[in-house]
């Protein structure tokens, strides 16, 4: 699933091809059509990313909200557009681009009070300028649970997933099993600085890079990662490959329902 920096960053592609524009919204596939007809023929006004979730805010009190899920995708390109193909469901256009949705698991149309709604169900975003450490700091040290599921519940942080939240507690030197109310103020207020570092990184990279420059394939004479995620990291979906750090074989496991990977030496 599309960790928070690539929601942010449709966010900003987004605005630049379509705010402040009249825009024209379909749902070729037809799934979509009661909501596209809402939004036809009006001002996309400004666009946002929560977390995970992309808000289209439209002239008329109307927010478009999509959430990609496991297998949404989005293709964009000058007009004009080419014949939709398949599952289409939603296809915008504006002056000069056009956009097309597919296989998202949330695409609706809401009011400013189901916007409003959806806010108060997420946590803090580290990626938004207006996010704050304070509140998920009130929820991790009340919490027992695991502070690897702690950084994956979208109330607590929103926009963190899977490979940030292994990376993160990696270069904390975090056992991922602490439960949140050993974490204190200080090392909450570290993790999330670091978590905020890495994720605006990943927005400006448009992949993820976790690794110290000391780690780097160039500083370390080896050759680079190979996985469909990219990037350089220390622990994700590195099973059994030699810790970076200290050489012990990186382990894997399910916790709260997910993968976790880390180094029992570096992380003990
Ligand atoms: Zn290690």
């Amino acid at each position: 699933m599309p960790e928070g920096h690539t929601i942010h960053r449709l966010a900003a592609r987004h605005r630049e091809l379509f705010a402040g524009q009249t825009v024209r919204v379909a749902s070729p596939q037809g799934r979509f059509a009661a909501g596209a007809a809402l939004l036809d023929g009006r001002v996309l006004l400004d666009t946002e990313a929560y977390g995970k979730h992309l808000l289209h805010h439209f002239a008329g009190e109307s927010t478009l909200h999509i959430h990609l899920g496991l297998y949404g995708t989005f293709a964009d390109g000058e007009l004009p557009a080419p014949a939709p193909v398949g599952q289409v469901r939603l296809r915008l256009s504006g002056a000069r681009h056009w956009l097309e949705l597919r296989g998202p698991t949330a695409c609706e149309v809401l009011d400013p009070v189901l916007v409003a709604a959806l806010r108060a169900r997420l946590g803090q975003d580290p990626l938004r300028d207006d996010a704050s450490p304070r509140p998920a700091y009130a929820r991790v040290a009340a919490s027992g649970k695991p502070v690897f599921a702690l950084l994956l519940d979208q109330a607590v942080v929103a926009g963190c997933g899977l490979i940030y939240a292994n990376e993160v507690l990696f270069r904390a030197g975090l056992a991922p099993t602490t439960p949140g109310r050993a974490i204190g103020a200080q090392c909450w207020d570290e993790l999330w600085d670091d978590l905020r570092a890495l994720m605006k990184e990943g927005v400006v990279r448009g992949r993820i890079d976790t690794v110290h420059s000391a780690h780097t394939p160039e500083a370390m004479q080896r050759a680079p990662r190979v996985d469909r995620h990219g990037g350089e990291v220390y622990v994700y979906r590195r099973t059994g490959q030699p810790c970076l750090v200290c050489g012990t074989a990186i382990l894997r496991g399910p916790l709260a329902g997910r993968n976790l990977y880390w180094c029992p030496t570096c992380q003990p």
